[in-house]
């Protein structure tokens, strides 16, 4: 044969795989089938690479077990995984109810994209009672969508509740819980028909790869969120993966030490003559704390505070005075973080009066010493 049909052929496939301490990372749209026979047997044969290949298999395994889930589906990001489950599971006609302190940019697609498509969009207070809650649905309510605690507010849900009342009227509950990564809270441990996380964040963990996974225990909902995913031709890669499986190995000791660290910054920033308020629930006494204690096994390092009243040049000054933490989107990598969330809850519909200019912040894995440190001279700054 010619070197061009030799050069096709060769050099393809190791004949064995050496066993590694992780999954190989496959490559490959086409698959291989052994023979006539196998190329339309869906039921026994993968027959083609768009579902995923061996890295792709063995992080839906592994966030299976650790969510305690019948099936988890992965999608290219946070966003696609709300976005997802969204298109996968609801159609024109329906209601959802979202929480109104869900992550901005899902409520832009709600507001956008689900409005486009004839799905009602209802958003509820995060205060509401879970019984207020569950009565205000209607006969045309499909889902309620949770994320707990909320985007930059910080309120904590009383899931469990929800999860209870929702069921018994045949809603579906859905959570972003991004912040518990399904580490430290496990939702469909709670009720809760389909858990979300941005793997972006903690799971990931070094601000770097995007991903998103819905995770459910009903086979019926794995399945049409299987097709969801099939039908949009949504597919993540194996590169990707391999970072998310990677990134789950060191992830409770990165946030074990995190949410202590989080917590040691958090207490002092509460002594500040600067700091109205700190936004932490699982800090002693703050907002929430009690539904954190029976709920959570731990925490993160992401929360807020509220700065005594000041106008927004002492804000810049004070983040601008801050030389450890950065100054950027997203969270749950290895270093810190802050943000003003003003500009954010504008769009709100239940916006509440914090009394004072609120921020984020994310402790990373740097020493809480330095961190205290570098707070201080933003507080100074904010103070002049
Ligand atoms: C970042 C984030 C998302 C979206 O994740 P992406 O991977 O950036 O799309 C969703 N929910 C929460 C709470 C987030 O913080």
């Amino acid at each position: 044969m010619s070197d061009e049909t030799r050069l096709i052929h060769a050099g393809k496939a190791a004949d064995t795989l050496v066993r590694t301490v992780g999954p190989p990372i496959q490559k490959g749209s086409t698959v291989l089938l052994p023979n006539a026979e196998a190329l339309y047997d869906d039921a026994n044969f993968l027959t083609y690479g768009r579902g995923g290949l061996s890295a792709q298999t063995c992080l839906q395994d592994a966030l299976g077990m650790l969510e305690a889930a019948e099936g988890v589906t992965l999608y290219p990001s946070g966003i696609a995984a709300i976005s997802g489950v969204a298109m996968a599971l609801l159609k024109a006609g329906d209601e959802i109810l979202v929480v109104d302190s869900i992550y901005k940019p899902v409520r832009r697609f709600c507001d956008s994209v689900l409005r486009r498509f004839g799905v009602d969009v209802t958003y509820f207070d995060p205060h509401a009672s879970p019984e207020s809650l569950v009565e205000s649905a209607s006969s045309a309510t499909r889902m309620i969508l949770l994320e707990s605690p909320g985007s930059l507010s910080f309120e904590m849900l009383d899931i469990p509740r929800i999860a209870e009342l929702a069921r018994g009227r045949g809603i579906l509950t859905a959570i972003d819980n991004t912040w518990g990564a399904g580490l430290i809270f496990k939702p469909l441990e709670h009720g809760v028909d389909i858990s979300l996380q941005a793997l972006t964040k903690y799971v990931g963990g070094h601000s770097d790869v995007f991903m998103g996974s819905a995770a459910a225990r009903d086979p019926k909902l794995v399945r049409q969120l299987a097709d969801g995913i099939n039908h949009m031709g949504w597919a993540v890669s194996g590169e990707d993966a391999y970072a998310m499986l990677r990134g789950l190995r060191t992830l409770p000791i990165r946030m074990a030490r995190q949410s202590e660290s989080g917590l040691a910054v958090a207490s002092w920033l509460r002594d500040q003559p600067e700091v109205a308020q700190v936004l932490h629930p699982a800090l002693p006494g703050a907002p929430g704390h009690d539904l954190w204690a029976r709920d959570y096994s731990g925490a993160c390092g992401l929360f807020g505070i509220v700065l005594k009243p000041g106008p927004t040049q002492a804000v810049n000054a004070f983040l601008n005075g801050l030389k450890l933490f950065g100054l950027g989107f997203s969270w749950g990598g290895f270093e810190s973080l802050a943000i003003a969330c003003d500009p954010q809850l504008k769009v709100r519909q239940f916006a509440r009066d914090y009394g004072g200019p609120l921020i984020r912040l994310h402790v990373g894995l740097e020493s809480p010493d330095d961190l205290i440190a570098d707070l201080r001279r933003g507080l100074d700054a904010y103070g002049q």
